[in-house]
């Protein structure tokens, strides 16, 4: 099933790609929260390599257990009390939303003698989450985490409400992808706008027609979660 899953998803994928105007290269993040060890391993086997996980214990106990060429992704809220577990652990954090966390990160990463690659998590609806920064502070935020030496933004990332039509968020990846365009030509010193995380199961190919380059998808792949298991 998972097999079956990802073929059906790199398909739509490359056809989304294909449907937008960028013709850009897209990642697939495999979101494994609340999946064992074997279902991950499942995904391994068809060639997966980058997995999200929105829980730092999670991710460290799967990070101890699976293959060491994994590029795990952490996508959910961190607590800048835990930074000091991944640093060392992440291949990119998705969802830096203000200048504390990413001191905190900077901190760390100078402890652990790493680099960490991170996204700006950008609240553009206001409607599904609490966290991500506001486009009107954008700019300052990046602008001081410019100057830092070990954190290196790579781009944005942004988490679309749920809706029963797809269409219904295509704005909100638009405008994404438009401030990550307005950002490149500030040619900030490591500031890149190579990365555009956002779709989900439920919305990635309109993401993807919309410019992203980074599609986060659980259920589509793996089925739906069961909480109350963990
Ligand atoms: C859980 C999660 C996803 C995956 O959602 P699906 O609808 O299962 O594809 C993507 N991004 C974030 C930030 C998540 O927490």
């Amino acid at each position: 099933m998972i097999k079956d899953n990802i073929c059906i998803l790199n398909e739509e994928i490359s056809a989304a790609a294909k449907a937008g105007r960028f013709g850009q290269d897209v990642t697939l993040v495999a979101v494994s929260k609340t999946h064992p060890a074997e279902m991950i391993m499942e995904a391994y086997d068809e060639g997966i390599r980058d997995f999200g996980e929105n829980k730092v214990q999670e991710l460290l106990s799967k990070y101890d257990e699976l293959p060491s060429d994994i590029r795990w992704h952490l996508i959910g809220h961190l607590q800048r009390n835990k930074v000091k577990y991944i640093v060392d652990k992440v291949w990119l954090i998705h969802s830096v939303d203000s200048l504390k966390l990413a001191e905190t990160i900077e901190e760390q990463a100078a402890i652990h003698g790493v680099d960490v690659n991170i996204l700006i998590q950008v609240n553009i609806s206001h409607e599904e989450s609490k966290f991500g920064i506001d486009k009107d502070e954008l700019i300052s935020l990046l602008r001081a985490v410019s100057i830092m030496k070990h954190v290196h933004v790579q781009g944005l990332m942004t988490i679309a409400p749920f809706t029963e039509d797809p269409e219904e968020c295509r704005w909100i990846f638009r405008e994404l992808k438009n401030l990550s365009i307005d950002i490149d030509a500030l040619k900030i010193d490591n500031i890149r706008m190579k990365i555009l995380s956002m779709g989900m199961s439920g919305d990635y190919r309109v993401a993807i027609e919309e410019g992203s380059t980074m599609v986060r998808v659980g259920t589509a792949i793996f089925g739906q979660r069961d909480y109350t298991i963990i």
